[in-house]
């Protein structure tokens, strides 16, 4: 028989779903994947169930309904200030994952340019490929994980059509600053280009830290297409509502993507979301600064392990270096090695690399409630402090 898709053929099982697996298999305590484990909202919930009873279960209009298009425009200029029409520059779609999907589609030619920052979310790079576009990837550094601006511009060139930008970033934590974002604003306009701004993260920023949508920077209204997700904003990941704000004709490319993608979501969970996205400041300060409680909870505790804990200023996720456990292997052999060993589940970091990744990072989530945490802590404590620090920790114990 004739072989499927070349570049589907040659995909892996992603590393999300293999950890994931192993977790199962050792009823380890999951801060691999990163999802709440408790619901959002009550009010948005009942929004949902109340939405399914009124009789409008059809095929919603193929943008998005009208309320939720409107209560993203509302929210784009309650949180920025950015004036959005919600007829024309709101496309709804299933999920950031499809919002993403769609803006590149939109965007890119074969043999188009596209530039990616590193380490990068995992559904990027596959469609960029697909797409038959030419990924430049640029490379922020740990521990502080700056901009590197010479390698950003020498990255953007004639070709680029585009530089897709997550920030908060997953998975390490990193807000782009006014002066980093400054700086990738005078490239995308000097070199006629746009951008993909992945902001899910966008109301899970702590310390303080604002979120600045590159999209509110002079001369970015035209030129970026916004990305938002409310699986993260309120925390009902299984939801897969996403949104895009964009200027009117790259809204209209986005949406033709969209149509031949999924063309709609549910209707009922589109209503729910936009109750969500009405409600007032103090569930979205709550939010933050619930995670903010719990990042501090978790980092404490990987840190009296003696794991480095990089700082993350928004996002789920705590990116460390296991380097001073001593542990002898990589760090899909310390994510194995701690889920099989100490009941504990992390992400390995070098799953967010094209190739040549730093190998002694791994990822934990902190979404989670507060005594999964305290377990998961103490889990590793056990395993860890009872192993004298003087022997190498063996990949394969
Ligand atoms: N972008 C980033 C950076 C993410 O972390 C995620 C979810 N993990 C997504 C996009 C996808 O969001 P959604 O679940 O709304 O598709």
């Amino acid at each position: 028989m004739k072989p499927v898709n070349s570049q589907i053929a040659a995909m892996g099982t992603t590393i999300f779903t293999m950890m994931s697996a192993l977790a199962a298999e050792h009823k380890s305590i999951n801060l691999g994947q990163g999802f709440p484990d408790t619901d959002g909202p009550d009010d948005v919930i009942q929004a949902a169930v109340d939405a399914l009873r009124d009789g409008r279960n059809q095929y919603p209009p193929m943008t998005g309904v009208p309320e939720l298009r409107e209560a993203v425009a509302a929210a784009n200029a309650r949180f920025y200030g950015l004036q959005i029409d919600p007829n024309g520059e709101v496309v709804v779609t299933s999920g950031a994952t499809e919002a993403i999907t769609a803006c590149l589609i939109a965007m890119l030619d074969p043999g188009d340019e596209i530039v990616l920052i590193e380490p990068l979310f995992d559904t990027y790079l596959p469609i960029v490929r697909m797409l038959g576009a030419i990924p430049r990837l640029v490379r922020l550094q740990p521990p502080h994980w700056d901009l590197p601006r010479a390698e950003l511009a020498a990255a953007v060139g004639p070709k680029t059509k585009a530089i897709l930008l997550n920030s908060p970033m997953n998975p390490c934590g990193k807000v782009f600053s006014r002066g980093e974002l400054d700086f990738i604003a005078s490239l995308v306009q000097s070199h006629d280009t746009y951008a993909i701004c992945d902001e899910v993260y966008e109301h899970l920023t702590f310390d303080g830290c604002q979120h600045i949508p590159l999209m509110t920077l002079p001369g970015m209204r035209e030129r970026c297409m916004r990305v938002g997700s409310a699986g993260k904003t309120f925390s009902f990941t299984g939801w897969k509502i996403g949104y895009v704000s964009a200027p009117r004709a790259l809204a209209g490319a986005v949406a033709k993507a969209h149509q031949n993608l999924t063309f709609t979501s549910a209707p009922n969970l589109q209503r729910a979301v936009a109750v969500g996205l009405a409600k007032d400041d103090a569930y979205f300060t709550s939010l933050a600064s619930g995670l903010q409680a719990k990042r501090d909870r978790l980092a404490e505790g990987l840190a009296g392990i003696g794991l480095g804990v990089l700082q993350t200023r928004g996002s789920y996720f705590i990116t460390t270096d296991f380097s001073p456990l001593g542990f002898d292997g990589d760090d899909v052999g310390f994510c194995r090695h701690i889920t099989e060993q100490a009941g504990v589940t992390a992400i390995p970091v070098s799953a967010f690399y094209e190739n040549d990744a730093p190998s002694h990072y791994a990822r934990f989530a902190f979404c989670k409630r507060e005594a999964v945490l305290d377990e998961a802590i103490s889990r590793l404590r056990r395993h860890f402090l009872s192993n004298t620090a003087a022997a190498p920790i063996a990949a394969s114990s």
